[in-house]
Parts: C-alpha cells; structure tokens; sequence
C-alpha cells in the first residue's frame, strides 16, 4: 500500500485523484480546487490519476480558477 498524503491538506488517503507534479491531491481537494478540471485541459503541471469519461475536450477562452480552503476530511 502506498502511503500517499495530500499535498493540500495534508490528509492520508488511498488513492490520489490529481498531481502536481508530483504531488498527490485527494479527490476532495482536487474538486473543491478545481484540480479535476484544470488536469483535464492539461494545466501546468497537473496530471488526473484517473481518465475521465470526457469525450471531447471543451476549450474555455478565458476560465477563473477559484482555490478555497479545503480539505479531504
Ligand atoms: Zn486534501
């Protein structure tokens, strides 16, 4: 078993959802930090863990990131 920590808040969890980089990001921080999408237009460094079932890729001109406070709890 890997033992993969957050690299937002900092929680254990058994899978990441995103990385950055390196760095794992659980599922809830990843949604709650717009990581799921931002990886899946292939921003930065972002890698998904896992394939989204989206078919085609939807191209925004502009997007606002917004990055709360979260936490996989
Ligand atoms: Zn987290």
């Amino acid at each position: 078993m890997a033992d993969l920590h957050c690299a937002l808040c900092g929680r254990s969890m058994a899978s990441a959802t995103v990385y950055i980089g390196q760095l794992p990001v659980g599922p809830t921080c990843a949604r709650r930090a717009g990581l799921v999408e931002a990886a899946r237009k292939r921003r930065g460094a972002l890698r998904l863990q896992l394939l989204p079932r989206t078919p085609a890729a939807q191209r925004d001109s502009r997007t606002l990131d917004l990055f709360e406070e979260t936490a996989c709890a």
